[in-house]
C-alpha cells in the first residue's frame, strides 16, 4: 500500500503549533510530549516528533534516531514518575494497525503488576492529567 499524504490538520499537528491546548511534559526541538487525554493507564504519555511524519514508515530516517532517544528518555521519566514495574510502548500505524491520529506518535504506559489497562475511550479527570503532566515533568 501506499502511505497517504500528511494532513497539516490532524490533531496533534495543531498541538505541536498551539492551536490547540495539552498537558505538556516535555519539549525540544526535536519532539513534544503531552498525556493523553483518554489514558489507558496512569501517567500515558504521547510522544510525537516535530517532523510531520505520518506513521513509522514516512519519518525521514535521519530523524528517527533523535526522535526514539527523546522516546526513551520520556519513558525513563515516566517509569520513576509512577514506580512503575513495567512500561508498555505502543506505536501503530493506519487505520488498519489501530491508528486514530495521523502524526506519528509512541504511547508510553506505566505498568504496574497485576493491573490491567483501563479500556480506551475514557477522558481523563483534567486535575490528574495535570497533576500526572508535573510528576513526569519533575522525573525528568
Ligand atoms: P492512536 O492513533 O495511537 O490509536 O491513538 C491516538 C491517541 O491519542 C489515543 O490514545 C487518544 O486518547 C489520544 N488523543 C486523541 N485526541 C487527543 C487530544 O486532543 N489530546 C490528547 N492529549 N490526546 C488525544
Amino acid at each position: 500500500m501506499t502511505t497517504p499524504a500528511y494532513d497539516p490538520q490532524n490533531i496533534f499537528a495543531k498541538i505541536l503549533r498551539g492551536e490547540m491546548p495539552c498537558y505538556k511534559v516535555f519539549e525540544d526541538d526535536v519532539a513534544l510530549a503531552f498525556m493523553d487525554i483518554m489514558p489507558r493507564a496512569e501517567g500515558h504519555v504521547l510522544v510525537i516528533p516535530k517532523t510531520p511524519a505520518r506513521g513509522l514508515l514516512d519519518m525521514p530516517p535521519d530523524a528517527l534516531g533523535p526522535y526514539m532517544l527523546r522516546v526513551q528518555k520520556v519513558a525513563a521519566a515516566a517509569r520513576k514518575a509512577f514506580d512503575a514495574d513495567g512500561l508498555t510502548i505502543q506505536q501503530f500505524n493506519e487505520t488498519a494497525g489501530g491508528q486514530v491520529v495521523f502524526h506519528l506518535h509512541f504511547h508510553v504506559l506505566p505498568r504496574k503488576e497485576g493491573v490491567a489497562l483501563k479500556p480506551p475511550g475514557i477522558m481523563g479527570d483534567k486535575a490528574a492529567l495535570e497533576a500526572n503532566a508535573a510528576r513526569v515533568r519533575a522525573a525528568l
